[in-house]
């Protein structure tokens, strides 16, 4: 099924990022957590893309195994900035031939090698190239990823959100944002997006924060403002895992309660392996989701 059928529904839903493991020897183990994560019955599971390659066969057997044993649609994450054409045009291949129908389209982070090298002779710059090969290539649903806070990269948000417009133009079906802590952020950024024409579906992206080390590493990655209210949680939980746990999920969940009252159908939670963080927040909306209101 094509995500872009179920966000075009009128019902609250939720859908689960999960990633496939560095080394073969942890297969399983997300194999595992991925499956009690699908049988929770989420509206998509989105499977990541190591940048470097090193975890790209895992990103395809895990979205598979989803959709076939659970049933659950899924969203294959694609990276293309650390590849040459033949590498992009063998992944597209392959995601055919395992009848793939939905791909998130991503340049990935520059890593320190490539920083050190010229970029006009990399084969791929801007994941706008990978949405119109993908959009050349099949009849694939795509993906992109939107930054409420700027992309770091960005002199400014207007120059961000003109090639985040350049992006949907070439093919993106719809738009996952990077982690908010913050939904006036998410909202004020919907109103710029409108504003700029940009008109496909937008998931707020919601990274539960379940003990302290995760913030460092959150804030590390994403850039991502933490709202005065958030820090006071780590400050007075951090210490205590399971206080901690409880009340990321809490945050996280009211975020969720937050968003969907103010109009979103569709939240998209980074759930990062942890089916019991992933049921929690479920069980937590279990008389609100896939309702219409
Ligand atoms: P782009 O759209 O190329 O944007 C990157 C920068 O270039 C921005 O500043 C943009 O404004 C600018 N830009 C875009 N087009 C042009 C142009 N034509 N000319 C000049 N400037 C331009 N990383 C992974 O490695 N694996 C994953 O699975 C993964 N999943 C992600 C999922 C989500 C929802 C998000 C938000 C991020 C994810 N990332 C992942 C991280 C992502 O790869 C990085 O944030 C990366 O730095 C930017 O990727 P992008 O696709 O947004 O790039």
């Amino acid at each position: 099924m094509k995500i872009i059928d179920i966000l075009s529904k009128k019902n609250m839903s939720l859908s689960f990022e999960v990633f496939p493991p560095k080394k073969e020897s942890s297969f399983d183990d997300v194999v595992r957590a991925t499956e009690e994560i699908a049988s929770c019955g989420p509206a998509f599971m989105s499977v990541t893309y190591g940048a470097g390659g090193g975890t790209s066969r895992y990103t395809l057997d895990i979205a598979k195994n989803i959709e076939e044993k659970y049933n659950v649609p899924t969203l294959a994450h694609l990276t293309c900035v650390s590849s040459d054409h033949e590498t992009i045009r063998q992944r597209i291949r392959e995601m055919k031939e395992r009848n793939i129908q939905n791909v998130m389209a991503l340049r990935g982070d520059l890593t320190p090698e490539l920083m050190n090298t010229d970029p006009s002779s990399w084969a791929y710059r801007h994941a706008v190239q990978l949405v119109r090969e993908l959009k050349e290539a099949g009849d694939f649903c795509i993906g992109a990823a939107c930054y409420p806070e700027v992309h770091p990269d960005s002199p400014d948000q207007k120059t961000d959100i003109l090639y985040l417009k350049e992006k949907v133009d070439a093919g993106a079906d719809f738009l996952t944002t990077q982690m908010v802590f913050d939904n006036d952020l998410f909202f004020n950024f919907m109103y710029k997006l409108r504003e700029a024409g940009v008109t496909v579906p937008v998931l707020p992206g919601i990274m539960p924060i379940t003990n302290a080390k995760q913030v460092e590493r959150a804030i590390h990655l994403s850039g991502s403002f933490m709202p005065r209210r958030f820090k006071s949680i780590v400050d007075r939980f951090g210490s205590d895992p399971l206080a901690m746990k409880q009340a990321g999920i809490a945050y996280a969940t009211d975020q969720i309660i937050d968003l969907y009252a103010n109009g979103i159908t569709n939240v998209h939670v980074y759930s990062m392996n942890k089916p019991d963080v992933a049921r929690a927040i479920l069980d937590n909306l279990s008389s609100i989701l896939w309702k219409v209101f």
